[in-house]
Formats: structure tokens, C-alpha cells, sequence
């Protein structure tokens, strides 16, 4: 199931199903469902039978403008370093240790949202990435059982500015610029992506391929990634992880190839979709 979180006319924010023929409001379908994404996640276990009976129906909106899945979460969490040729582009060791960095919940965007490129740096880069969203989740979550905690996966990119990032030693900075984390452009469940090891990956850039890769290549995959954190956090309803970048980003082409006003930057995820972001400048 594509589960989107929609506006359309007049009406306010809405989640809904995602069908080929529009959207089915959730809704409108049964007035006592959760209202947001955030809620539906954490009530899965509850609601998930009356979804799926409710996605049987015909759309509701033909047309309708989506919005990042989870518009505000409460953590945004992105793993660094962690696809092998991606590590060697940058001219790192393998971690020992999983790296983790924060982008604020202000970065989120939509999944065809503009870009902003900063006031302050032209270092602007793409980095093309399978999201997490984590469901129930909970504290101390076993490898074994990091598959229950996952409410879905989207294509997401985790946009960066490279030279705030590097200038100090921590990245959250250059990580979490206003609308440096679109992703979408829906949450599709775990039953309908099957295996997330296993999901082809690609970025272009002005419909020219940067990186392409396969979640196969993952340094640590995503039941690690959701062990590791829970040790140290409860990973709450909603949470959104960026599980890392394989090679082909601008900074590492020589000379770099930073985005530029008016790009057009597609996240492609096999079984999952694709989010468009065109490059604008920031306060337009
Ligand atoms: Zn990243």
C-alpha cells in the first residue's frame, strides 16, 4: 500500500491512499482514523485490517498535491559512510562505528517541494537515499525484530551543503538546511517492498545519472541501523532514518558538480518511486 499524506483544493492537510486511478481519502472513508501520518503509524497494528478495506474504494481526488509523508517528525535521523564506494569517494576508512547526525524537522520537504539552494554556500550536493519511517518502534529494538518497528520506506535525499558541513566537526549544520530533506512521495508498506536489501537506487540530475546503486551495498543495513539507534533512543511513531549514499555525489566529481538554480534532482527507488525537486533560490 502507498499510504500519502495530501492536500487538494481548499482542504487541509490529509492522509490518504494512493491508488493509479488518485487518492482515497482515508478520512473521509472513516471519519474515527487516525488524522495524521504520524498517528496512523504509531496505531498501525489497530488500524491496519480497516486501511486496507478502506483502499478498496474508489479515489475520492483525482488530482491531488503531495506533501512530505510525515510533514513534521519528530526525529530526523541519517546514517554517513555507509555504501563501500562511497566511503572510497570520500576518502574515508570503513567506520568502525555507525555515524550518526540529526537534519532538523525543518528540513523536511515534499516530494516535488523546491530545493532552496542557501544565501550562504553554493557547495550544494544531492545524495540519494532509502528512508526509513519507523512505526511502533520502541527502545532496545533487537536485529531480529527491527522489521516490527518499520511503518514503510521512501525515497528520500538528503541534500548537503558541503562546505558547512566540513568546516566543523559536526555535520548537523551543513545537514540541515530549510528543505534539505524532501522525501516521499509516499510511504509504501514493508509487504509490498518486500526486502529493503535488495532495492535498486539512482540519482540524476537534469535527467543525467549521478549515482546508481542497489541497498544490497548497504554498510550496515537497515535492522542494524534500527538496533544501533534504539540502544541509545526510543525511536518513536514517525521517525524518519536516512540510511545513507552510495557513490556519485557532486562533491566528489572533479572538478565538484554542485547544483545550480533551476536543476531538476530525481531520487529514483526501485518498488518505491521517485521524488523531483527543482533547485530554487532561497526567499523565492
Ligand atoms: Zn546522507
Amino acid at each position: 500500500m502507498k499510504l500519502v499524506t495530501f492536500s487538494s483544493g481548499s482542504h487541509e492537510r490529509r492522509i490518504g491512499i494512493m491508488t493509479d486511478d488518485g487518492v482515497i481519502d482515508i478520512h473521509k472513508a472513516n471519519p474515527d482514523a487516525p488524522l495524521t501520518m504520524m498517528a496512523l503509524a504509531g496505531a498501525w497494528d489497530q488500524w491496519r485490517a480497516e486501511i486496507e478495506r478502506v483502499a478498496r474504494r474508489q479515489p475520492d481526488v483525482r488530482t491531488a498535491k503531495l506533501h512530505a509523508p510525515v510533514p513534521r517528525p519528530g526525529k530526523v535521523l541519517a546514517i554517513g559512510l555507509n555504501y563501500a564506494d562511497h566511503i572510497e569517494e570520500s576518502g574515508m576508512k570503513m567506520p568502525e562505528h555507525q555515524i550518526w547526525f540529526c537534519k532538523m524537522p525543518t528540513s523536511v520537504a515534499g516530494p516535488s517541494e523546491d530545493i532552496q539552494m542557501p544565501k550562504v554556500s553554493t557547495a550544494l550536493d544531492y545524495e540519494a537515499e532509502l528512508v526509513v519511517v519507523i512505526g511502533k518502534g520502541g527502545r532496545h529494538i533487537s536485529k531480529a525484530n527491527a522489521k516490527d518497528a518499520i511503518f514503510g520506506y521512501c525515497a528520500g535525499n538528503d541534500v548537503t551543503v558541503r562546505d558547512w558541513q566540513f568546516r566543523t566537526p559536526q555535520w548537523m549544520l551543513g545537514k540541515s538546511f530549510d528543505t534539505h530533506a524532501p522525501f516521499g512521495p509516499w510511504i509504501v508498506t514493508p509487504d509490498e517492498v518486500g526486502d529493503p536489501h535488495a532495492l535498486g537506487i539512482r540519482a540524476f540530475v537534469n535527467g543525467e545519472k549521478r549515482q546508481e546503486s542497489n541497498t544490497k551495498h548497504l554498510v550496515f543495513n537497515v535492522y542494524d541501523q534500527i538496533e544501533h539507534l534504539s540502544q541509545a533512543m526510543t525511536l518513536e511513531p514517525g521517525d524518519i532514518i536516512f540510511t545513507g549514499t552510495p557513490a556519485g555525489v557532486g562533491a566528489a566529481m572533479k572538478p565538484p558538480a554542485w547544483l545550480k538554480i533551476g536543476d531538476f534532482v530525481r531520487i529514483e527507488i526501485d518498488k518505491i518511486g521517485s521524488i523531483d525537486n527543482m533547485v530554487a533560490a532561497e526567499g523565492k
